[in-house]
Parts: C-alpha cells; sequence; structure tokens
C-alpha cells in the first residue's frame, strides 16, 4: 500500500511538473506573443514616426532641393487650369455671339426673326428701304441710349441697320463698277461678310454726315466722340477700331456701331479689344 501510496505522490508530483512546465511554456509563450505585439507597435511607432520624420524632411529637403520645381509645377498647373477656363469662356463667348467677318460668312439665306422698325431715329441715305430695323434686343439698347443722348443736347441719324443678303450683294457689285476690286474690298463687305446683315449694327451720324455721308470726320465731331466714350454703356462698340484694322479686316469705321450686349460691350471697352480679340479668334493677316 505504502508503495501503492508513494507512486501516486511521485505521479502527482510528476504531473505537477509537467502542469508547471505547460503553464511556464504557456506563460512564456504569451510573454513572447506580447513582447511581439510590444515589438510590433514599437517598430509600428517608430516606423510611422520614421514615415512621418521622412516625409517631413523630404518634403523640407524638396523645398531646399526641389523648391523651385515644386512652386513651378504648381505655377504651371494653376497656369493650365486658367488656360482651360480662359478657353472655356471664349467658346462660350463664340457660342453666344453672332460673328460676322471675312471669315465668318453668314449664309445668304440668314434672316434675323426678329428685326424691328427702329423709330428712334431718323434714317438717311438707305440703300433700300428695310435698312431702318435692327433685330429687337439692338433696337431697345439704341432707344435707351438715344434717349439718354438726346438729353445731353445731341441729335443722330441712321444710315443702315440691318442689310439683306441680296441688298449687299448690290452695293457689293455696285461698288466694284465704280471704285474697283481693291477699294471695294477694303471699304465694302462681301456679300455674307457684312455685320449689317446680322441686324445688330447701325450706321450712326449726326447732321453733317446727312450731306457728307459716312467719313472719319464723324470721329472728331461731338456725336462722334460720345459714341466712342459711352454706346458700351448700352450694349453697343465701335466695331472697326482705329489700332484694330488689321485684325478686324476693316478700316476705321468710327460710325458703325455692333450691339454685343451690356456685358461684352463693357469687357471690351475696359480691355480695349475688338469683337474677334473678345471672342479669342484674333489673327493679324487682314493688313491691307
Ligand atoms: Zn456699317
Amino acid at each position: 500500500m505504502a508503495n501503492k501510496v508513494k507512486k501516486r505522490i511521485i505521479l502527482r508530483k510528476k504531473r505537477r511538473v509537467q502542469i508547471i512546465a505547460l503553464s511556464a511554456l504557456l506563460i512564456g509563450s504569451i510573454t513572447v506573443v506580447s513582447i511581439g505585439l510590444k515589438n510590433r507597435d514599437g517598430d509600428n511607432i517608430i516606423d510611422k514616426n520614421g514615415e512621418n520624420n521622412n516625409q517631413y524632411y523630404n518634403s523640407e529637403s524638396n523645398n531646399v532641393d526641389y523648391g523651385n520645381n515644386n512652386s513651378k509645377d504648381e505655377k504651371s498647373k494653376e497656369e493650365l487650369q486658367k488656360q482651360q477656363e480662359q478657353e472655356e469662356l471664349m467658346r462660350k463667348r463664340r457660342e453666344e455671339m453672332l460673328l460676322a467677318n471675312k471669315e465668318n460668312v453668314l449664309p445668304s439665306n440668314y434672316v434675323p426673326e426678329d428685326l424691328k422698325v427702329v423709330k428712334c431715329i431718323q434714317f438717311v441715305n438707305l440703300y433700300t428701304s428695310h435698312e431702318n430695323q435692327l433685330r429687337a434686343e439692338a433696337a431697345d439698347a439704341l432707344e435707351v441710349m438715344i434717349t439718354q443722348a438726346r438729353k445731353e443736347g445731341l441729335t443722330f441719324y441712321g444710315a443702315s441697320g440691318y442689310r439683306s443678303y441680296e441688298a449687299q450683294t448690290g452695293i457689293y457689285k455696285s461698288n466694284l463698277q465704280t471704285y474697283g476690286y481693291e477699294h471695294t474690298n477694303k471699304y465694302v463687305a462681301k456679300p455674307g461678310t457684312s455685320e449689317h446683315q446680322t441686324g445688330l449694327a447701325l450706321d450712326i451720324t449726326n447732321k453733317a454726315g446727312i450731306k457728307d455721308g459716312l467719313i472719319e470726320e464723324f470721329a472728331h465731331s461731338k456725336e462722334g466722340e460720345w459714341i466712342a466714350h459711352n454706346c458700351y454703356k448700352y450694349g453697343f462698340v465701335v466695331r472697326y477700331p482705329k489700332d484694330k484694322e488689321n485684325i478686324t479686316g476693316y478700316q476705321y469705321e468710327p460710325w458703325h456701331i455692333r450691339y454685343v450686349g451690356k456685358e461684352a460691350s463693357e469687357d471690351m471697352y475696359n480691355n480695349n479689344q475688338c469683337l474677334e480679340e473678345y471672342l479669342g479668334v484674333a489673327t493679324t493677316e487682314h493688313g491691307n
């Protein structure tokens, strides 16, 4: 019995040793795992710091070494964005604005739908009877302008508003016969290229102009000066300015005003731009 008891005690001791050993092993493993976790966390923290630090230093050193490149990149990005915005603006303007010039020819059957007889000024020297018309918006803006001019003691006369393709053809042909190609090409628009066909242009003059016709001297009259500096307030521009002849393709015409709307006329007046420049289609290939 005593031996049996001894054996049991020995077995129990063995089991205890085994349990202790297992426990030790288990504790050891947990410690290793936790040390591992700590290390990992620690590494991560170090890495994070390291990364952050690296980023910090990198960006610092970039600023020092490549600072100009970075700001250049940013600048060119900004410039590119500005350029894209500008192009988009021009595209929108071209979409909204009817342009008739030597490159942008109107179809022979183009007739504005909302033509209206202009009653606020007297028309003189008309080629054809329907040239006392403008598109409604332009006619209304003209009335506001003329009312103000009258308040300031100025009297204007209209020489030509809307002109049909057929009428322009007649004018071009008769000028060609009388004055020859060079003169005609300089002063008279070919059919389809005349702004008068848009119904948005008007040749405006003063009392002297009834007798003298449309001549450059108008620019130096008080009416001509008033037009040059005030018509933009009502949505009009002097369409063929003196210093833009090689862009517009036409000689200076201080009497020819074009309705473009107030936003555009103010922009063009303030930036000294002709319509081609405002629409981003200016070329200087029209030198006569
Ligand atoms: Zn004209």
